[in-house]
């Protein structure tokens, strides 16, 4: 699963540097992740780091257009640090 930044946030900016993917820019008018790039930190973390370091309560849910499995993660991470 991809996730996926609500009306919530508050533009604080701790998640996007911390993101391994970069996969979070600032948007129009709130922060945005990129579901392309977001792998839910699997290849990197245990648990999802932007979520872990978002101050704001349920902020960063899962995006439930992008549900995908853990083995769809691990193949996108792949992808992406051009291993594959
Ligand atoms: S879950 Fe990980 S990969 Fe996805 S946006 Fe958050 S920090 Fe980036
Ligand atoms: S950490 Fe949370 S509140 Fe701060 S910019 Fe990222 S999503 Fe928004």
């Amino acid at each position: 699963m991809a996730l996926l930044i609500t009306e919530k946030c508050i533009n604080c900016d701790m998640c996007d540097p911390e993101c391994p993917n970069d996969a979070i820019t600032f948007g129009a008018e709130i922060y945005e992740i990129d579901p392309d790039k977001c792998t839910e930190c699997v290849g990197h973390y245990e648990k999802p780091t932007c979520q872990s370091v978002c101050p704001i309560t349920n902020c960063i849910i899962i995006d439930p257009e992008r549900r995908e499995t853990n083995d769809e993660l691990l193949e996108k991470f792949v992808t992406l640090q051009g291993l594959a």
